[in-house]
């Protein structure tokens, strides 16, 4: 694996695999990996002859500053593990080299609605910062093919509708969520919980499965109230939002009715922990 920090030389390395018409799968992470993100690494393997894994903490998507300066970095492991699964590139920038021009001269990104709802209203200004590294990182590394997680719904919407505007041409595979023995989603953010606390934080889960099994057969106001117990019996000191959505492009159900295809989601804090997860409901 060759790891590079600078762009400019990651570009000249990429221009050559490209005219040897190599076909490029990027996997954007931001490390303290887990097998989630090695998934997506074995499917850009799978379908590419190279894969990039870029690892960035993003500072411009997070608007609890507490929240980056906790977020966990393993970045040696990082590297053993994309070793290990044969990923062909690392990219490690600085700060400097994703933001030339400083943290605070971004351009603003039309998302409309999807900025309005959910993580959107919870951490405002979030998906610009995802935005702004996302556009930089797809300009430099220019993938033919990019893997994200369907833990990030609603990432995933952000992306492909910077895609669609850009007029990035790459295509965007969105891979299932990989989850612990017990249902809880993998994240990075696990990495802060006590043991307690990931056994409870398996009710997110439970509280989706929930909904998923039962739908049609109560109102899907009944089925978020009861979901909203089972998260909350479980110790959780706070949930942002569990909604049903259009699995299509996130509306929210008006009158307590639902959607040809569906997706339940939520966030909630367990140990100050801010924890997301979601279900698609057909
Ligand atoms: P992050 O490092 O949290 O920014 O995540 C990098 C990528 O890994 C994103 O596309 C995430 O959606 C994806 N990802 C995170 N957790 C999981 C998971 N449990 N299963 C599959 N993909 C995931």
């Amino acid at each position: 694996m060759i790891i590079f920090r600078k762009s400019a030389q990651l570009l000249e390395k990429l221009q050559q695999l490209k005219n040897e018409g190599k076909k490029i799968g990027f996997v954007p992470t931001m490390g303290a990996l887990h097998s989630g993100h090695i998934s997506l690494i074995g499917e850009s393997k799978l379908h590419c002859d190279i894969t990039i894994c870029s690892i960035f903490v993003n500072p411009t998507q997070f608007n609890d500053p507490a929240d980056f300066e906790k977020y966990p970095v393993t970045i040696e492991n990082d590297i053993y593990q994309l070793h290990k699964t044969g990923t062909d590139i690392l990219f490690l920038p600085s700060v400097a080299e994703i933001y030339p021009n400083g943290l605070d001269n971004g351009p603003h990104y039309e998302l409309g609605f999807l900025e309005s709802i959910l993580e959107g209203y919870y951490r405002p200004g979030h998906f610009q910062g995802v935005c702004r590294v996302m556009h930089r990182l797809l300009t430099i590394c220019q993938p033919d093919e990019l893997y994200m997680g369907q833990k990030d719904y609603q990432q995933c919407m952000v992306v492909k509708k910077l895609l669609s505007d850009y007029n990035l041409s790459c295509n965007l595979h969105i891979v299932p969520t990989m989850r612990e023995a017990n249902g809880l989603a993998m994240s990075s953010r696990n990495l802060r919980l006590s043991a307690e606390a990931k056994t409870q934080a398996a009710a997110i889960y439970h509280a989706l499965t929930h909904i998923k099994d039962n739908v049609g057969k109560t109102t899907p106001e009944n089925l978020k109230r009861e979901a909203v117990a089972i998260i909350e019996r479980a110790g959780f000191n706070k949930i942002d939002y569990l909604d049903i959505c259009n699995a299509e492009d996130l509306a929210p159900s008006v009158n307590d009715k639902l959607f040809d295809h569906n997706v339940a989601l939520t966030a909630a804090f367990i140990e100050g922990v801010r924890l997301i997860d979601n279900l698609v409901i057909d």
